[in-house]
């Protein structure tokens, strides 16, 4: 659909996917808790899993958290906005529980992507937009992947073409004195450390209740996915061409698919979540991923390999 169609579809409490540059988004109404439950039930995802906001600039960000922006948000937002970076703030009252599982702080960025964009900018409200999957499965990074799977139960989609990234958003947690990095993402941490000339904390266990919905188990393609460091010796690795598949960063002889032709890290993530779903292909073997080098978006990407090989 357009943008108008989807303005009117929105306005109206529907449910209408979103490309971004990171993933498609499945997009209601933040402030219509009936719009934004038909989110939850739709993707059967638990309610325990809060959403990401979705505004067209900092103003309205600031509109709907408690107190605006603290100063090392602001220098982050100036560099890095619109784009794949999410900030945890304070929440305002008018965003309802639902969105942010109960809890008084609410996450919230500006998408890099034309389409999205001028939509937000044509509306009155927020968009809280989870990724447009099934709960639990490989993110959709096309509009082919959304029709596919949610085609059906939701009442449109805007074609954006390809995601420029292919990766979720790295979130930033802005609740305590020091910032706290709660997922890594398509904003590399080294880029986000040398802008704020210092190191970050990072959470990484999933048990923690400040991340909350970051499961270790996450990204199933529906086969076990079993990672190998980079680097790994391919041809050492016996896999079964019939019944298995094989993933490499650089393309082997002993592989069949490779993320990457170069090593860039930026092709690794565009392809990740491609190549993730290529392989629910019927085959009932495992599915030989080699790990990305672990720097840049290779941090990010080694994440959500371990996330989707993980046996919940
Ligand atoms: P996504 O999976 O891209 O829809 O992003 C949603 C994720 O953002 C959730 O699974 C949480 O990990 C995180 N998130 C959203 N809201 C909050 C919040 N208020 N506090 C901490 N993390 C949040
Ligand atoms: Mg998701």
């Amino acid at each position: 659909m357009d943008i108008e169609q989807a303005k009117h579809t929105l306005d109206s409490g529907g449910l209408v996917a979103i490309p971004t540059e990171t993933v498609y988004g499945l997009a209601a109404n933040a402030t219509d808790a009936d719009a934004v439950t038909r989110i939850f039930s739709v993707k059967n995802r638990p309610f325990f899993d809060p959403l990401i906001l979705h505004t067209p600039s900092l103003d309205m960000m600031e509109t709907y958290s408690q107190s605006g922006l603290p100063p090392l948000a602001m220098q982050l937002a100036e560099r890095f906005m619109p784009g794949p970076l999410t900030f945890v703030l304070p929440k305002a009252d008018s965003v309802p529980d639902i969105v942010t599982s109960g809890m008084e702080s609410v996450a919230m960025r500006i998408p890099n992507h034309p389409m999205t964009l001028d939509l937000l900018r044509s509306l009155d409200y927020p968009l809280a937009a989870p990724s447009a999957n099934p709960f639990g499965y490989v993110s959709p990074t096309s509009a082919a992947h959304v029709r596919q799977q949610l085609g059906g139960a939701i009442d449109g989609i805007i074609d954006g073409g390809p995601c420029a990234v292919g990766l979720e958003s790295t979130i930033v947690s802005f609740l305590e004195m020091q910032p706290l990095v709660l997922r890594l993402g398509g904003t590399p941490l080294e880029a986000i450390e040398d802008c704020l000339h210092m190191k970050l904390k990072r959470q990484t266990s999933s048990s923690q209740p400040k991340a909350p919905g970051q499961l270790s188990s996450h990204y199933s393609p529906g086969r076990v996915v079993i990672p190998h460091p980079h680097g790994c010796d391919w041809q050492a690795i016996d896999w079964n061409l019939t019944t298995d598949d094989a993933i490499s960063w650089l393309p082997q002889s002993n592989a069949s698919q490779s993320f990457t032709q170069s090593g860039d890290d930026r092709e690794g993530a565009q392809s990740l979540f491609h190549l993730l779903r290529s392989v629910d292909n019927g085959k009932t073997g495992p599915v030989h991923v080699e790990l990305a080098p672990d720097k840049g978006l290779g941090k990010a990407i080694n994440d959500r390999i371990k996330r989707s090989a993980h046996q919940a």
